[in-house]
This record gives structure tokens, sequence and C-alpha cells, in this order.
């Protein structure tokens, strides 16, 4: 299988070795592209759209002919896309405070809002509970948003207090937080196994 990550802004580095390393873990035979063109995001069977800022992920995937490729390709079920952080709120149908700017693909049932928590709490690390997962996954936060309500067929997978913080929608994947920081693959697989259905 071939997986993109989306590599004009964020933690695109990261991703990419993360999903290497889920790749041996798991044994089987993949390549892991960086993504920066229409093209390279016809040619593969599933994407991360990275943590780093919304505003200017969407703005450039825009520019260099990203975004209608990734949202066809998903409509239409051809593309299994996973976002992280500032990815999620890509993915999301409803921003709450995203002003009147669009930045977001609305592929998911989720509505997200950014910037979620306070000053004091703008980054940290937490165990997570998340479906599906014996033992918690440590869970990384910078300024992140959260999924304040899911619909349709959207399914929460893991929840923080009050909020959401990962969801599934077919195979989609949101999630808040930044898996590719802590050397922990298991949801970098689990997305893989969506890949490969
Ligand atoms: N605050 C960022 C945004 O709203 C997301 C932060 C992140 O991806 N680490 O786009």
């Amino acid at each position: 299988m071939r997986i993109g990550v989306i590599g004009i802004q964020g933690d695109v580095s990261e991703h990419i070795a993360a999903t290497r390393a889920a790749i041996e873990e798991m044994g089987v035979r993949g390549e892991v592209l960086w993504v920066r063109r229409a093209d390279a995001a016809r040619d593969v069977d599933g994407v991360i759209i990275p943590g780093g800022e919304s505003t200017t992920i969407s703005r450039l995937m825009k520019r260099h002919g990203l975004w209608d490729v990734v949202r066809e390709r998903a409509l239409s079920d051809d593309l299994a896309v996973m976002g992280t952080c500032a990815g999620s709120i890509i993915l999301a149908k409803e921003v709450e405070n995203a002003g009147d700017r669009v930045v977001s693909l609305g592929l998911m049932d989720i509505a997200v809002r950014r910037n979620a928590y306070g000053r004091q709490r703008e980054s940290f690390e937490t165990p997570l509970k998340v479906k599906g997962m014996d033992e918690p996954f440590p869970a990384v936060f910078i300024r992140a948003p959260a999924i304040t309500r899911v619909w349709g067929d959207a399914e929460v997978l893991a929840t923080l207090g009050d909020d959401i913080v990962m969801a599934r929608e077919g195979r989609m994947l949101a999630l808040t937080f930044h898996p590719e920081l802590t050397g922990d693959t298991r949801i970098h697989r689990m997305f893989l196994g969506m890949v490969e259905r």
C-alpha cells in the first residue's frame, strides 16, 4: 500500500517516520510518500493530514491542487484519510470558530472547535483510553481543537473530559492530538488497517 503525508506545512517528517515504523511492525509491504502535488495525491491509497495550522494547510492544499483530489477521492471511498490536530479540523463538516475562512474539506460528520483549551493547558500529554486498545495511548495535545459533536455515521473512539478527541467514520479517522510524537505506532497501525480494509 502507498501512504501519502500531505507535506506542505506542519509535522510532516514525524508522520512519515511513524508510518514507516508502523508498516515495519505490521510486516506489510508499503511505501510512504511526501505529498505536495495533486498527481501524488492521486497515486496513494491513504493520506495523512498532519497537525500544523489549519488555515495555512487548507490554503496551501487549495493552491497546490490537493484540495479537490483529496475531497473527491475520499467522498467516493477511493482514499482513506487520517487527520491529526489541525488535520481533524480540515476533515470536519462543521468548524465552530473558523470565522469566514473555509478551512474544512467537510468530509466527516463531526463539529470541531479550534484552540479549545485555554492558555494554561495549551500543550499537555495524557494517557488516553481509546476504543479497541488494551493500554492507554500517550496523547500529546498542542493548541488542540476539540470535537464537540458527532452525528450520522461518525463513531466516537476517545474522549477527554467532556470533549471528544478521536472519531472514525468509514475509512476516515480524526484525532485532535499528535500520535506521531511519542513513538507509539498503534494509531498509525489502526489507520493502515483502514487503508487495507
Ligand atoms: N491550533 C491549530 C489550528 O487551529 C492546530 C494546532 C495543531 O495542529 N497542533 O489550526
